[in-house]
């Protein structure tokens, strides 16, 4: 059966200037189909499954591009303590504690929120990522689920990849996509990251790392090897794949010459970097050189939460702080990096990131009827400015709607908040 989304806003996300006002968009299967504006016309002629988009706005669905899913379950665990602290006392120890069910359902969880704030796809970085898989799948929305190397056991790890890839890659309809993920410079060995790079070249797959998130991080590089993390990334051949680098705060103008050469994507994560007062990462700067900048929140315990709109916000207002011009990225570019250059980053810009004939059926609707999104004079704005995840009505990915109307109808929501909280107080109890 065809859907046609019927008077809504389009925002395709092709050109700046080619919003539609009021028009409507017809899906076919997974794809879209055919997309324009008024009235469609051949309407009598077809079985169709209308949704009435009067009054929203559909925008591609929200890509975010660095999270730790299964971090939900650790959201507002260990406040206030400062960065190390935080991390020895609390985080790792309630980590060591996790199991593959405990897993699972803080990817339920994770899936949900993305649904219900509009985020259609997401790249992520956790362990028992084969029960992260099934969550995601099972949720209809797409991830990108990698396998984390760190510690020790990184030949373990990166050998248990690759059987892990045969598994999972292209199950769930191609919803689900699989990376490798070595954690850090810092956390891992400059052979470690060798052999990565090594083994994302023999699969043919990309790599998701965090690169200079803290000034931490880039005097421990420059003790150990002389140089900056980029330039130490470089030589290790890190780079010869597809990268999505997560933060990049501390960054010189050499570095930002290494990622233009080497088409690397910065995953910028403004409330993350703010809350754990690592830095502000150049945007604009970036931009301007023509690097590939997406957008993500980061796992829920540095952020605290999964909505994408929030941080289109955060991102664009922190950058008009911290250049001291209040052109700085604009609400078209914020969005841009929230969809098409998300897209790209994950090597997906034919298939996700516009909406488009031939795209695929990844469609937010955004509710434009509340107080805070009247009057209408840009309506990027009032979305990146004054809209958050709460005003996503709608959710359509891969022409299948997983929310109408505010309802979530490919899982139980309340039965998933009752795991989660059985799941941490089982996981509290544990010695
Ligand atoms: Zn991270």
């Amino acid at each position: 059966m065809k859907t046609l989304i019927k008077d809504c806003c389009i925002i395709k996300m092709t050109n700046e200037n080619e919003i539609i006002k009021k028009g409507y968009i017809l899906i076919e299967e997974d794809k879209i189909s055919k997309i324009g504006e008024g009235e469609y016309k051949d309407l009598k002629d077809e079985k169709l499954n209308i949704i009435d988009g009067e009054g929203t706005a559909a925008i591609p669905g929200l890509i975010n591009t660095h999270t730790h899913c299964s971090m939900t379950l650790l959201r507002g665990y260990g406040e206030g303590l400062p960065l190390m602290k935080w991390l020895n006392e609390k985080i790792w120890p309630f980590e060591a504690k996790l199991d593959a069910e405990d897993i699972y359902i803080g990817a339920e969880l994770a899936a949900l929120e993305m649904i219900k704030s509009g985020t259609t796809c997401f790249l992520d970085m956790y362990y028992f990522e084969d029960d992260i898989c099934k969550a995601v799948g099972q949720s209809g929305i797409r991830g990108i689920i990698c396998t984390p190397v760190i510690g020790d056991d990184w030949q373990q790890r990166i050998e248990r990849f690759k059987a892990f890839y045969k598994r999972n890659n292209g199950s769930f309809d191609g919803r689900i996509i699989n990376m490798l993920a070595p954690h850090a410079p810092y956390t891992c060995t400059r052979e470690s990251l060798e052999q990565s790079a090594k083994a994302a070249k023999e699969m043919n797959c990309g790599l998701h790392i965090h690169i200079a998130e803290t000034l931490d991080e880039v005097e421990t590089i420059n003790k150990t090897y002389g140089c900056s993390p980029v330039e130490f990334l470089e030589q290790t051949g890190i780079f010869e794949n597809k990268v999505i680098a997560a933060h990049c705060v501390h960054i010189s103008d050499k570095d930002m010459e290494i990622l233009k050469k080497y088409n690397v994507t910065a995953a910028h994560c403004p409330q993350s970097n703010m809350k754990l007062s690592s830095g502000i990462s150049p945007v604009s700067k970036m931009l301007a050189l023509g690097i590939n900048v997406s957008l993500g929140t980061d796992g829920a315990s540095s952020n605290n939460n999964l909505d994408m709109i929030e941080e289109m916000q955060t991102a664009s207002y922190l950058q008009k702080l911290s250049t001291s011009d209040a052109t700085a990225l604009s609400p078209y570019e914020t969005l841009e990096m929230a969809t098409v250059n998300g897209a790209k980053a994950l090597g997906l810009e034919k298939e996700i990131g516009k909406l488009d004939v031939g795209m695929k059926a990844d469609i937010v609707l955004i509710d434009l009827n509340k107080p805070h999104m009247v009057p209408i004079f840009d309506v990027c704005a009032n979305i990146v400015y004054s809209g958050s995840g709460k005003d996503v009505k709608t959710v359509i990915v891969n022409g299948k709607t997983v929310m109408e109307d505010y309802v979530v109808k490919t899982m139980n929501e309340k039965d998933i908040l009752n795991s989660v909280k059985k799941s941490v107080e089982n996981i509290l109890s544990r010695q």
